[in-house]
């Protein structure tokens, strides 16, 4: 599977809507206008701070990062993740460096390093920090219609949070 973050916007989206548990249930609804918030949102966030090294602005806004040695499980491939309430990034150098790394496509093979995508993994939970810290989280913006029988609900997509968090890391270092 090629991550996300090299796949274009509509790959993208479709890729991320999968990977949610409400995947089958979702309401077609104003679901084009919902995507198209969480994505704008990524891009919007990205423009206005682009120009600076992302190491940068982990360090001031004191946030931890902590590399994972051991953890790799091909079947749950985590690669990175970020803890709001101890404010820390972990990186999971295993499953980055097996699965993540060979799975870069060729035409991105700049990418193909692991010191160079650890940044892709800093900027994608970096901007999991500014949700949970200044502008909320994407998920909790819109709520979807997910349909159970006849029931319509409406629930959290976290599938939105990641979108822009990919869009984020994209049109920061112009992944297009
Ligand atoms: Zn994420």
């Amino acid at each position: 599977m090629i991550p996300s973050v090299f796949l274009d916007k509509q790959q993208l989206i479709s890729q991320e809507l999968k990977f949610d548990i409400y995947y089958n249930r979702i309401s077609e609804l104003n679901l084009n206008d919902i995507l198209e918030m969480a994505w704008d949102r990524g891009i919007k966030e990205a423009k206005k701070i682009k120009d600076k090294n992302i190491r940068q602005l982990i360090f001031q806004e004191n946030i931890l990062v902590e590399t994972d040695e051991k953890s790799y499980n091909p079947d749950y491939a985590i690669f990175s993740d970020y803890n709001s309430g101890e404010k820390k990034i972990t990186l999971y150098k295993k499953n980055i460096q097996n699965i993540f790394v060979p799975s870069i496509p060729d035409n991105y093979i700049f990418w193909r390093d692991y010191e160079k995508v650890v940044d892709l993994f800093l900027t994608h939970e970096y901007f999991h920090h500014l949700e949970t810290k200044y502008i909320g989280l994407t998920s909790e913006i819109k709520k979807i219609q997910i349909k159970i029988g006849p029931f319509v609900l409406k629930r959290k997509l976290r599938a939105l949070s990641e979108i822009a968090a990919h869009a984020f890391v994209k049109e920061f270092y112009d992944i297009w």
